[in-house]
């Protein structure tokens, strides 16, 4: 079988890992002619806007997919008239706009914090007066890892919140006193079969993930529950074939729905040694019809990121129960250079906890 896939960084690359022991060959277009993904896939190197290039991946593949959701929407119309693209459209559509992701909780009734869409410094300093401040300005389309978002702390500081957005079509979002962030990854297929991984906790610094522990330490079942639940839900509603990860804020016993990713996300790279079937497998299993694999955990895991900078590898190696997962990046600040999953393996000696924080320590100290 073949699968195209649109974007070749570190989720093309771990993608095309994992789907290569299914005898599942790939092909990838990117414009970075050293994108990760060429590890395990063959590369087409053009622009995203390239409609031959386009045509050319979907001609090749059976199925398409893409592995980040700002897929231009010309490009998605040329790979579907082509060929099947997994997941759809319309998911890539709602989770491109975070207004639209908003009105799709809200119409499932599920609770998202205070926000409003705002479309000129008018709207955004009348929308301030109704939510107060602080609050979060985030561009509507094009914001990932903390971009595109910028915190007002004081109604008097909308006309320079507007500039820095550059007066491009944003929500207003109240900060939420969050107790804790979880995210739930959930698989589905064009049968409607669908499978969840427990809900994993995941911590960010500016904006940008930097550990996920799952299944999220002293999560209530009832909340471990809903958090599926909810993410099955939004799911079902979009028809979503593939994996779909949901982020949500912790608030006493609630809920609040941050956004969705309608992808292999960051907060299931835990999965790849944590889990009966990786998400990037079952990702494959489930836009190409396969049968999804268990998605139970199998040890409590540990995901620390490696953002600007990784530790020696000998360090990360050495600890027991550590994988290192490296993306073959170059560093810069601020960028996702790889992943250590650290498991409970069940040895003696330092608890996972410990090893986690060891490891979260050197990779703090080499990165950003
Ligand atoms: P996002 O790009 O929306 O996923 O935001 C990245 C991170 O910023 C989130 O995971 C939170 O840690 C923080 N954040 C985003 N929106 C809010 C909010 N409305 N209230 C509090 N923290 C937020």
């Amino acid at each position: 079988m073949r699968l195209g896939i649109v974007g070749g960084g570190q989720l093309g690359r771990m993608l095309a890992l994992a789907a290569a022991p299914l005898g599942v060959e790939c092909r990838f277009i990117d414009p970075s002619a050293d994108a990760g993904a060429r590890v395990a896939a063959d590369q087409i190197v053009a622009d995203y806007s390239d409609q031959g290039a386009l045509l050319e991946l979907a001609r090749w593949s059976d199925v398409v997919t893409f592995e980040f959701e700002n897929v231009p929407a010309e490009a998605l119309r040329a790979i579907a008239d082509e060929t099947e693209l997994a997941p759809s459209a319309r998911s890539l559509e709602v989770s491109q706009d975070r207004a639209r992701e908003k009105q799709l909780f809200e119409s499932l009734d599920l609770d998202v914090g205070p926000w409003r869409a705002v479309d000129s410094l008018e709207s955004l300093e009348g929308a301030l007066a109704e939510i107060g401040a602080p609050a979060i300005l985030k561009t509507r389309r094009l914001g990932y890892d903390g971009k595109g978002q910028v915190r007002v702390t004081s109604p008097d500081e909308a006309a320079a919140a507007w500039d820095s957005v550059a007066g491009a079509a944003s929500v207003l979002e109240g900060l939420v006193e969050f107790d804790r962030e979880i995210s739930a990854v959930v698989v589905r297929d064009a049968a409607g079969t669908a499978l969840a991984y427990p809900p994993a906790e995941n911590v960010h610094r500016e904006g940008i993930l930097r550990r996920s522990h799952a299944p999220a330490p002293g999560l209530s079942a009832e909340l471990a529950d809903a958090a599926v639940g909810h993410a099955l839900a939004i799911a079902e509603e979009l028809g979503h074939v593939g994996v779909l990860a949901v982020e949500m804020f912790v608030q006493d016993s609630r809920l609040l729905i941050n956004e969705i990713a309608p992808r292999v996300h960051n907060s299931g790279h835990w999965t790849q040694n944590g889990a009966g079937t990786s998400q990037f497998e079952n990702h494959v299993r489930a836009v190409l019809g396969l049968p999804l694999g268990a998605a139970a955990p199998v040890t409590e895991t540990v995901m620390i990121n490696l953002v600007g900078g990784a530790p020696a590898h000998a360090d990360v190696l050495a600890t027991p129960g550590a994988s290192l997962h490296l993306y073959d990046k170059q560093p810069r600040p601020s960028r996702k250079l790889g992943h250590i999953n650290v498991v409970d393996f069940g040895g003696r000696g330092e608890s996972l906890a410990d090893r986690a924080a060891r490891l979260e320590a050197l990779a703090e100290q080499s990165g950003s």
